[in-house]
C-alpha cells in the first residue's frame, strides 16, 4: 500500500520517519516528483532501483538542505562554490569528486568516484530534508524510461504498490528536471540540460562544454542513452503538418488543425512549455489512444533557455525503444 502523505507537518514528518526507517518516499520538488531513500543506507538505495526497474549503473541525484552539507560530501573548487552561491537553491545538479569519507552510498553513485549533489528550492523538499536530517538519493519518481512525474497523482500511475508514500506538494512549478553540470574534470561539462539554463551557468562561470557533442566521445554521464522520457504512442518531432491519425503537441499562436491537440503554450512562453510538457505528453498519450490515433506530432520548439532542455526531452521520448530489460535512466 503506497500512503498518499499531505504535505504539512504531519504529513512531513511522517515521510521523514518512512525515509529513517529505510522505505521510500515520493516528494515534490521544483523540477519533478523524486522518489526520495536514505542515500547513506545501501538496501534504502536498491530498494529506488527496484521500484523504477531502473539500471543500476545509472547513478542517483542527492539532495541536500544547503550548500554546506553538499560541500561536505563533494570537494567544491572555486567554480562549484560560485554556481552554489549563485544558483542553489535550485535545479541545477553538480557532479563534484567525493569527498574522503564519503558516506553516500556506492550504489547511488553507481560506484563512481564522484557524487551528484543539488540543493532544491521547493519548500516541501527543504522542509522533508530538515525533518529527516539526511541526504536524500531521489532520482525522478517514475518507472524507468517513463515520462517523469509532475503530480502526485502521476506518481501513483506508474508506482502505487511499489512504494511506501507520495508526500502531495501538488503540481511541480518547473516540471523538467535539473541541469546536470560535472565539475569533476577539468573543464565543466553539461551532461543534461535543464531547470537552469546554459545560459545562467556561464553568467557565472564563463563558457562550458557539451557533453559528447564537442569530441564525439560519448557522454560522461551514464544516465544519458537515447530512450528515455517516453510516452506509450511514438512521436514524430519538428512537424508543420498533421496527419489525420497524429495527436499534436503544439506551440506557439497558430498550430496547425489537428484532430486532438494540447498546446503548451499559446504565447510561446518557454516557462509555460516547461512547466506542463510532462502532463501535456501523459494525457495527449491516454486520451491519442482512447480515440484511435496512432503517433504523437510535436511542433518545433526554439532551442534556448529551456527550449534546450524541452527539446533534449523530446528528442529522447522519440528515440527508438530499446527492450524493456535495456532501459535506461529514470
Ligand atoms: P535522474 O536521477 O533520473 O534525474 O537522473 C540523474 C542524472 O544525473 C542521470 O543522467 C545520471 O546519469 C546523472 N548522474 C548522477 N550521478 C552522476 C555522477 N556521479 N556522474 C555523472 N552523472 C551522474
Ligand atoms: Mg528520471
Amino acid at each position: 500500500m503506497t500512503r498518499l502523505l499531505a504535505a504539512d507537518p504531519a504529513g512531513i514528518a511522517a515521510a521523514a520517519d518512512i525515509l529513517r526507517g529505510g522505505g521510500l518516499v515520493a516528494f515534490p520538488t521544483e523540477t519533478v516528483y523524486g522518489l526520495g531513500a536514505d542515500a547513506t543506507d545501501d538496501r534504502a538505495v536498491a530498494r529506488i532501483f527496484a521500484a523504477k526497474g531502473r539500471p543500476r549503473f545509472n547513478p542517483l541525484i542527492v539532495h541536500v538542505s544547503d550548500g554546506e552539507a553538499a560541500f561536505r560530501l563533494g570537494r567544491g573548487d572555486a567554480r562549484a562554490r560560485a554556481l552554489a552561491s549563485a544558483l542553489w537553491p535550485g535545479p541545477l545538479t553538480l557532479v563534484l569528486p567525493a569527498a574522503e569519507d564519503c558516506p553516500i552510498s556506492l550504489l547511488a553513485r553507481a560506484g563512481l568516484d564522484t557524487v551528484a549533489l543539488r540543493v532544491p528550492v521547493h519548500p516541501v523538499a527543504q522542509a522533508l530534508l530538515a525533518v529527516a536530517g539526511l541526504p536524500i538519493a531521489a532520482p525522478s519518481a517514475n518507472r524507468s524510461g517513463h515520462v517523469s512525474p509532475t503530480t502526485a497523482a502521476h506518481v501513483l500511475d506508474d508506482l502505487s504498490g511499489r512504494i511506501d508514500a507520495v508526500l502531495d506538494g501538488g503540481p511541480c512549478p518547473i516540471g523538467l528536471e535539473s541541469t546536470v553540470l560535472d565539475l569533476s574534470g577539468a573543464s565543466p561539462t553539461l551532461l543534461r540540460p535543464g531547470g537552469v539554463t546554459v545560459e545562467a551557468i556561464e553568467a557565472v562561470i564563463g563558457p562550458i562544454a557539451l557533453a559528447g557533442r564537442s569530441d564525439g566521445s560519448a557522454p560522461r554521464s551514464p544516465g544519458r542513452l537515447e530512450s528515455h522520457y517516453a510516452p506509450s504512442l511514438p512521436l514524430r518531432l519538428d512537424v508543420l503538418e498533421v496527419a489525420p491519425d497524429e495527436a499534436l503537441l503544439a506551440f506557439g499562436p497558430a498550430p496547425p488543425p489537428a484532430p486532438l491537440a494540447i498546446n503548451l503554450s499559446r504565447e510561446g512562453d518557454l516557462t509555460e512549455a516547461a512547466a506542463g510538457l510532462y502532463a501535456a505528453l501523459r494525457s495527449l498519450d491516454a486520451e491519442a489512444r482512447k480515440r484511435g490515433l496512432t503517433r504523437i506530432a510535436v511542433m518545433p520548439i526554439p532551442r534556448r533557455g529551456l527550449g534546450l532542455a524541452i527539446a533534449d526531452r523530446l528528442r529522447r521520448a522519440a528515440a527508438p525503444r530499446p527492450p524493456r530489460a535495456e532501459l535506461n535512466g529514470g
